[in-house]
């Protein structure tokens, strides 16, 4: 099983014909609430791909609580929700797009921030995953990952959105998964574009049975050891919507890790995954099946 701890959030997304200055007041051409949060979306991606799926989150007592709530449950994933002290709404996301696609977002963490570590249980029994992405405090994150509540199983940190703060979490994960700004970010380089920048997350690494996974966009997912390295290369698509490709990839690495999978052999895998997520708008919505894509990989 895959049991994930993470975020949860309803995202209002609108699309402007420019974005507001300050003090301005702009009407949103279109307006539409979609599932969203890390946590939620790598949730519905695993479970998709085919993993039994737990997942620890908040959510307030509401209407958009009960809503999330439900979209988990259609997508398979088993919901343990923390019980919350007083009234916390769930997190909100506002998306502002404008008509070249720049956008403004204002996360209102509302119920994620309220997860403690004093929240967080024993483990379900037969986990073989633990993921975790940093929308969630890290004390909680921390807890989530002791080294007597994960036994033998795999620690996976999506260390998103970059916080400098969680580089305290990197020695007792076993696997960290990076895009090409967060490495940037935790690495202090002005730009990563390819595998040769991407090597430099070896300063992050603290153990040889430790790797970063770096996924560079296009140009695919690379793995970093300590000695060595392997890449693999992207699905040749032409994305739609990007948005959830990160999570889809990371859902799905996660599902495979599960099924035993070594990373090299998980990644390309994991890459036509996220690539057929860059096909369909959205983050939940995107999420393909297991089937789906083992039919592409067979063409
Ligand atoms: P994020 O969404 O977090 O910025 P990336 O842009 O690195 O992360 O995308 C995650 C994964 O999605 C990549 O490793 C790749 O497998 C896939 N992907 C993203 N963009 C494309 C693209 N243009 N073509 C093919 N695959 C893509």
């Amino acid at each position: 099983a895959v049991e994930l701890l993470g975020s949860i959030n309803v995202d209002i997304v609108t699309a402007l014909k420019h974005l507001p200055r300050p003090g301005e007041t702009v009407l949103a051409r279109k307006t539409e609430k979609l599932p969203g949060g890390k946590g939620a979306n790598q949730a519905v991606a695993a479970s998709r791909f085919g993993a039994d799926t737990y997942m620890i989150g908040a959510i307030g007592d509401d209407g958009d609580g009960e809503w999330m709530e439900s979209i988990l449950a259609e997508n398979g994933v088993h919901f343990l929700p923390v019980s919350l002290n007083g009234q916390v709404p769930t997190g909100m996301a506002y998306i502002a797009v404008d008509e070249k696609g720049e956008n403004q977002i204002i996360v209102a963490p509302g119920a994620n921030t309220a997860i403690a570590s004093e929240n967080i249980g024993p483990a379900i029994p037969g986990t073989r995953v633990f993921l975790a992405q940093l929308e969630v405090p890290l004390d909680a994150i921390a807890a989530f990952f002791q080294p007597d509540r994960v036994g033998h199983g795999l620690r996976v940190l999506n260390g998103a959105p970059a916080v400098p703060e969680a580089r305290v979490l990197f020695p007792d994960t076993d696997v960290l998964i990076l895009n090409q700004t967060e490495l940037a970010a935790y690495c202090e380089l002005s730009e990563v574009s390819g595998v040769e920048d991407a090597l430099a997350a070896r300063q992050l690494i603290t153990r040889e049975d430790q790797c970063v996974v770096v996924t560079l966009g296009a140009g695919g997912s690379c793995v970093i050891r300590r000695n060595s390295h392997y890449h693999a290369p992207a699905m040749k698509v032409v994305p739609v919507d990007t948005i959830g490709a990160g999570d889809c990839f990371v859902g799905a690495l996660a599902a495979l890790l599960d099924e035993g999978s070594r990373i090299e052999d998980a990644l390309p895998l994991a890459n036509a995954a996220a690539a057929q997520a860059t096909q369909v708008s959205g983050g939940v919505p995107a999420m393909p099946v297991r089937a789906a894509v083992d039919a592409v990989m067979a063409k």
